[in-house]
């Protein structure tokens, strides 16, 4: 006999499911919401009368546009993009950009989902969103970079503003697309404004934006040993992924003591035992940043052991940085983690454990911080962007990052408060009740809209 908690899930799930038909990300992304917030959420009358979590659960609104650009060979290209508009309860919209062919719409819903709880969590007043295209910039030259950024933003630049909707960067969106959304934005509409966030420091930029996200999960999981009376010092770690997030999570490591012994692309992993120092790192960064190589050549370049098309979870350590993509673990891979000592998830990506692993994490209870807490610190300096640029003032490098370390404290301590179960700390449930209660508060207030 099923518990009345498993009931309403059930119930619950089987309404999502029919209304997102094959949206399997999103459907998962809210299975695992529903999961732990429901005891909480059925305990709540008014909640559940307000049918809040059936409204946090459909977007506001969807935009979806074609991009036509030209390639440098003069032929036409058509590409498809999208804005998910989630929920701007607690404050204008704000999520980033993903440039990838993988992107569709249950993945931006997915991610939208997650981003309205990651938002809420960083205390600041910003709403969830996400969007992108399922355009490839690998292989893309510059100029046809900059043709594609300018075709999408002639139809997004309706649909944004700094009162409005703020979007930022993800996979495949850095700086050099962040500039070319910009610039185009600035062109069409006369004003100068801070309605992108990810912009480069001469034009509105924040220090430490490019290593918040990457630096806030070492900071998150830096407060999860210290709550347990341990540290990052001598922690032996896999990373993967090379990109934004992975390099700045890598650079925190070896400045807190710690060792990254792997880093990954979507063609394989490096494992180099000795770890990859600040001189390596730096290797790395002009490798993906500026000859926009692949993480093989560091094997050839250092001597090291390269696995071609395998993730780098077999290999032994105490904590794990998943730092590339959605669901790249799964629940054979996080046993074998846990088998090989680990004591500690922290998520730089979003979404990248899926439901099994999850369950392992739990059952095992090991230190796991889920993406919407762990890795918040990159749209909460987003945020700091936006004051900043509000302010017509620029904050130093000690002051943001002082500012994200408070802010990864206090998100670590609203987890602790609503995810407490004794001899452990559930983070999961604790993410999720404290990420709720703020939004479902305030759409409350509003009464029926
Ligand atoms: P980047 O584009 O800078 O880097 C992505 C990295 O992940 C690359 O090494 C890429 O390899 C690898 N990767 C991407 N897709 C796959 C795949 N399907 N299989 C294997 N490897 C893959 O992106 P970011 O570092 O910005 O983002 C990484 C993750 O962090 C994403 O989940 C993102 O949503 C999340 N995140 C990012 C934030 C930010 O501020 N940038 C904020 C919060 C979360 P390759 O080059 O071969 O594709």
């Amino acid at each position: 006999m099923p518990s009345k908690v498993d009931a309403a899930v059930k119930r619950f799930m089987e309404g999502v499911i029919q209304r997102n038909a094959g949206q399997s990300e999103f459907i998962q992304a809210v299975q695992e919401v529903a999961q732990s917030l429901m005891p909480f959420y059925l305990d709540h009358p008014d909640y559940v009368k307000a049918k809040i979590l059936e409204r946090m659960t459909e977007p506001d609104r969807i935009i979806i546009f074609r991009v036509t650009w030209e390639d440098d060979n003069g032929d036409v290209r058509a590409d498809r993009a999208w804005r998910v508009q989630f929920n701007n309860s607690i404050g204008p919209y704000k999520g980033g950009l993903r440039f990838h062919p993988s992107v569709n719409l249950s993945v931006l819903k997915f991610l939208g989902f997650e981003q309205v709880f990651k938002n809420s969590l960083t205390g600041l007043p910003m709403g969830g969103a996400k969007g992108g295209a399922n355009f490839d910039p690998k292989g893309k030259s510059d100029r046809e970079v900059m043709r594609f950024c300018q075709s999408l933003m002639v139809e997004l630049h309706r649909h944004i503003g700094e009162d409005t909707d703020v979007p930022a960067g993800d996979i495949g969106v850095g700086a050099r697309e962040i500039s070319y959304l910009f610039g185009q934005y600035k062109r069409m509409e006369n004003r100068w404004t801070g309605m992108l966030t990810g912009k480069g420091l001469s034009f509105g930029g924040s220090l430490i934006r490019t290593e918040a996200t990457g630096y806030g999960t070492v900071y998150f999981m830096q407060n999860m040993l210290e709550h347990r009376g341990d540290s990052m010092e001598g922690k032996v770690c896999t990373v993967s992924g090379s990109g934004n997030v992975a390099i700045y999570t890598i650079e925190k490591l070896t400045q807190l003591g710690a060792k990254a012994v792997t880093a990954s692309d979507s063609g394989g992993f490096i494992y180099d035992p000795d770890g990859i120092t600040p001189e390596k790192l730096e290797w790395i960064k002009d490798l993906k940043e500026v000859r926009r190589g692949r993480i093989s050549e560091y094997a050839d370049e250092f001597g090291c052991e390269y696995h071609a098309g395998k993730r780098p979870w077999v290999v032994p350590c105490d904590i794990a940085f998943p730092s590339a993509t959605e669901n790249e673990i799964n629940g054979k891979e996080a046993e074998e983690l846990v088998k090989n000592g680990c004591i500690g998830v922290a998520e730089g990506a979003n979404m990248p454990s899926d439901l099994d692993a999850v369950k392992v994490y739990l059952k095992n209870k090991i230190m796991y911080g889920l993406g919407k807490a762990a890795n918040a610190g990159g749209v909460a300096v987003s945020g700091l962007e936006q004051s900043q640029n509000a302010l017509r003032i620029s904050w130093s490098r000690d002051e943001v990052d002082g500012k994200l370390v408070e802010i990864m404290k206090n998100i670590h301590a609203k987890c602790v408060e609503y995810g407490n179960e004794g001899d452990w700390v559930n983070y999961v449930k604790g993410a999720n009740i404290a990420g709720f209660v703020k939004v479902a508060d305030a759409m409350m207030s509003y009464g029926v809209v």
